[in-house]
């Protein structure tokens, strides 16, 4: 029998894993030729979520659960339940119903009989959400796809299903900083995008604010990308250029017409402006450094205080 792994990464989900965990098995029931296993990651969650886990292990033979020592994020948490996940399939979702299992079915039959790798999907709409936040994230997508080869799908959600071969190479995937959005298009295999319309949590609250949010995809464009780092020397090629032409310029001045240089408050400008550039640059490359730095470190992606037998 076809076993189908369900992810489900929880951070501070008490209300919504009850009516999570009863509307998916009411999907699960309808798919009666595959035995589900259903893992709950409890990313380190501050409040009553690894009880519930613990009593829905126990109503339901098929949950698991994997609960983290701290709040390692969203990214160790899907890693987390895919190293634990024995499926053929397997599939993430969230814990909020943002992600409807009722797409299951035709996710599952996607991979099964379609012979895609993937199933993806994305909302077609943004709505209840702040419209600054939409705006910034298109930029970001736009921004990401002209300066990357790894091309984003805008408005791909996290909630997808994979194949064992996909999932093994994810896994096979060793670097700490996993900004999954990219992962899973780097990988390649033909992925299937399905679309949905954007549906409102069922309870608690988005986990994401706009600061994090920023930094995430400063995460997504430095671990996917080396292009800022060529732009810092472009940027620094184009001063060279533009000052040696200035300098000519100068010295053509002063023999023509003798006119000595002056004005303080330009030269003050330009030396603000150029060590901003300097400074900037060295951000950049100091970015990529960092992440160097946590690389090198090798610590685990998360650890594990409890679980399930
Ligand atoms: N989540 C997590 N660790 C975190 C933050 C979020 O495991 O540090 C989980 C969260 O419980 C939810 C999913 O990731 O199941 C998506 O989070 P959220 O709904 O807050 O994000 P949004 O849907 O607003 O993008
Ligand atoms: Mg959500």
């Amino acid at each position: 029998m076809t076993v189908l792994s369900l992810v489900v990464p929880c951070y501070n989900e008490q209300e919504a894993l009850y009516p999570f965990m009863q509307e998916l098995s009411r999907v699960l029931a309808g798919l009666s030729d595959v035995q589900p296993e259903v893992i709950l990651v409890n990313d380190g969650s501050a409040d009553k979520t690894l009880q519930v886990m613990r009593e829905l292990s126990a109503q339901y033979e098929c949950v698991r659960y994997i609960s983290f020592s701290r709040n390692f994020g969203k990214e160790s948490a899907m890693l987390a339940g895919f190293a634990a996940a024995k499926g053929d399939y397997v599939a993430v979702m969230d814990a909020d119903l943002q992600d409807p299992p009722a797409l299951l079915p035709e996710m599952l039959r996607v991979v099964r009989e379609e012979g895609y790798d993937c199933a993806g999907t994305r909302r077609t709409t943004r709505k209840g959400e702040p419209p600054i936040r939409s705006f910034f994230a298109r930029m970001f997508y736009r921004f990401i796809n002209m300066i990357s080869r790894t091309q984003l799908v805008d408005g791909a959600r996290d909630y997808k299903l994979l194949s064992r071969k996909a999932v093994d190479a994810l896994l096979s995937m060793p670097e700490y900083n996993r900004f999954s959005k990219g992962l899973y298009e780097w990988i390649g295999f033909r992925t299937k995008w399905l679309e949905f319309e954007n549906v409102e949590r069922v309870a608690g609250e988005t986990k994401w604010s706009f600061w994090k949010l920023f930094k995430y995809s400063l995460e997504g464009i430095v671990a996917f990308t080396t292009v800022p780092l060529a732009l810092a020397s472009l940027m620094g090629m184009l001063c060279i250029v533009v000052s040696l032409l200035v300098i000519v310029l100068l010295c053509v001045r002063h023999v023509i017409w003798n006119n000595p240089v002056h004005g303080w408050d330009s030269l003050v400008c330009i030396i603000v402006f150029l060590s901003g550039l300097q400074l900037f640059c060295a951000g950049i490359i100091g970015q990529y450094l960092s992440k160097m730095y946590l690389e090198i470190k090798r610590r685990p992606h998360y650890i594990i205080a409890e679980q399930s037998e």
